[in-house]
């Protein structure tokens, strides 16, 4: 067998995505020998926008990159949910004073943006960028780790960090599982903004929910595209049929909502959709010196927008325990290491999984459920962050940084038997 590389490294990277080329670059600032093993050809990503919340701009100014993460993407003035059937205002976020108060913006960005800034900013660092580099096997070594390629060569790290995302393999180490389908399917669009209409707000990221559906829209890289999310059940798939999420879906899906939602879907791509699965939570991350990070580790279904922000959390947590676990003489505590960040990680994310869950539930309810969840909305003051603490503020390091988690408001609390004419719960008014 051959090795990928003669050079030694301290830390080889599974997976040269968001997570990992993030992970490699907080790690080689830190004066680390990282090597990143991608799969693909070229180093890239696939997909429209991102969501990067205060928790993963603070990590970005740490880094010194959020200017060009801020000359890049777009900062919109508020975040407002509506009802995707009548069209109402259910609340709202002024990200303005949410930046005041958690110190850092809320932003969207292409997220081969994103990607493009980590991969510079790894270039810069330093970072042995290999690609055409599948892995297909991992084991332990006396002295570290060591990884097989499918095309027959290894290499080896004193570490090795797996972030190679849903379809991980390095995670079937610890534990068997598979994705979760949910049967709900993505359709994405990032286009120019012309190609929009003129009827656009992009000072917004706008997202209206509905029954069994959900449409996100924002700006891009300054305002000059619009990108668009579009999510369904699909009926094919609750059928148990192969082929689901197809387009004739997604025009059905989205027939009796209302008109401004409707307005957007023929933009969307029809050529190629994302079928949304995520991964019950798990709490063991670590074997020996081989550790998961990002959706290798917690994939998420989106609707917390925290997926690849986790990723971020993930390297930027690892790589202040590595800095804390160095002596003089360089050396590292690995294990030390590897153990505080698999104490409060997996807590963090598992937290995140679940709300995932629970959160889309609420966004595709219908009936009487669907007028309680808006009525709950509506009453939410838009200067309230007791639902948002949780996850906005400063990434813990340790257990007892983690904060509380909010209280949920049980559906079953909101009397809306005035807006209700028949026991099937049809609204009173539209
Ligand atoms: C519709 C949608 C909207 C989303 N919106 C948001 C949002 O607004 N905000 C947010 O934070 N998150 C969002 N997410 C989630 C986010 O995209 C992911 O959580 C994030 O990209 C995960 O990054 P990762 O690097 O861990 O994994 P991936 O992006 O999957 O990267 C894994 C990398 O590993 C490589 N790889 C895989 N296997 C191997 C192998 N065997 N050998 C070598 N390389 C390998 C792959 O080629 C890839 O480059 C969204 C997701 C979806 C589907």
């Amino acid at each position: 067998m051959t090795p990928t590389s003669h050079d030694p490294v301290d830390v080889l990277v599974v997976g040269g995505g968001i997570g990992g080329l993030s992970t490699a670059f907080a790690l080689a600032r830190e004066g680390l020998r990282v090597r990143v093993l991608e799969q693909a050809g070229e180093f890239g990503e696939v997909g429209a926008g991102l969501q990067i919340a205060p928790n993963c701009t603070r990590i970005l100014h740490d880094y010194g990159l959020l200017d060009e993460v801020k000359s890049l993407g777009v900062l919109p003035g508020s975040m407002v949910m509506r009802d995707a059937v009548d069209g109402t205002e259910l609340t709202r976020l002024d990200l303005a004073d949410l930046e005041r108060v958690y110190g850092f913006p809320y932003m969207v960005i292409h997220r081969s943006d994103l990607h493009g800034v980590f991969l510079r900013a790894c270039r810069r660092a330093g970072v042995d960028l290999i690609t055409d580099a599948k892995v297909s096997g991992y084991e332990n070594t006396p002295s570290g780790a060591r990884v097989r390629l499918a095309d027959g060569r290894t290499d080896e790290g004193r570490i090795v960090i797996a972030a190679d995302g849903l379809r991980s393999v390095a995670r079937r180490l610890l534990v068997d599982d598979e994705p979760v389908s949910s049967s709900y399917v993505a359709y994405r669009a990032a286009i120019p903004i012309q190609e929009a209409g003129g009827n656009v707000d992009l000072s917004e990221v706008s997202v209206h929910v509905g029954p069994r559906c959900h449409f996100v829209r924002y700006g891009l890289r300054g305002g000059e595209m619009l990108n668009q999310v579009a999510v369904f059940q699909s009926p094919k798939a609750l059928a148990g049929e192969q082929d689901w999420g197809t387009p004739d879906e997604l025009d059905d899906a989205f027939a009796a909502t209302c008109q401004e939602v409707r307005a957007g879907i023929p933009l969307m791509w029809r050529d190629r959709w994302w079928r949304m699965f995520d991964r019950d939570p798990v709490m063991t991350w670590v074997d020996g010196n081989i550790a998961l990070l990002g959706d290798a580790a917690h994939p998420p279904l989106q609707y917390m927008a925290q997926g690849a922000i986790m990723a971020i959390e993930d390297g930027w947590v690892l790589a202040r325990h590595v800095a804390a676990r160095r002596a003089e003489d360089g050396s590292i505590d690995w294990q030390g290491a590897l153990a505080a960040y698999e104490a409060v990680r997996p807590e963090h994310c598992r937290r995140v999984l679940d709300t995932a869950r629970a959160w889309g539930e609420l966004w595709h309810l219908d009936g009487v459920a669907r007028l309680q969840r808006n009525a709950l909305l509506r009453a939410r003051d838009t200067y309230d962050y007791s639902f948002i603490d949780w996850i906005y503020g400063p990434t813990a390091l340790t257990p007892e940084e983690e904060p509380p988690m909010f209280t949920p408001v049980p559906l079953d609390s909101v009397d809306v038997s005035g807006l209700v004419d028949d026991a099937a719960g049809h609204p009173l008014r539209a």
